[in-house]
């Protein structure tokens, strides 16, 4: 979790830099969302496994940060949506218009 986290937190970290010197373009900020939203549900799920019966109880905030996260694959440009843009990306082929 904390490997994954941290890389996370790096991407984030370039993309940030790279906004800032007005560089980032739409397929690294698809790579990036598309990414870390991925790697917290991943996490979110392994830590409510983690806590067997209680991780699915209103005891603990864990359902709840889960079911937050699977929101955000949605919204903000779901995760397929991303995945279309970074394909148009390294192929220069849209699948959309
Ligand atoms: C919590 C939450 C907050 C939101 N907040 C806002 C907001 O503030 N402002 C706003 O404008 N919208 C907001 N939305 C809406 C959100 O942007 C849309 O739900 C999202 O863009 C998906 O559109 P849709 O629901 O019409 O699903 P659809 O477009 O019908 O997609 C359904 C599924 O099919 C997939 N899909 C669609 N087209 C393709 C394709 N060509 N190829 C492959 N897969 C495809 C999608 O990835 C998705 O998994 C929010 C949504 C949620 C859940």
């Amino acid at each position: 979790m904390l490997t994954e986290i941290t890389k996370a937190q790096l991407v984030c970290w370039r993309l940030g830099m790279l906004k800032n010197a007005g560089k980032a373009t739409t397929a690294q900020i698809s790579l990036a969302k598309r990414n870390n939203v991925d790697m917290a549900l991943k996490i979110a799920r392994e830590a409510r496994q983690l806590h067997g019966g209680m991780g699915i109880t209103g005891e603990y905030p864990i359902m709840r940060h889960l079911m937050n996260l699977e929101s955000v694959v949605t919204y903000e440009g779901t995760h397929d949506i991303h995945l279309l843009i970074l394909g148009a990306e390294i192929t220069g082929i849209s699948a959309f218009k």
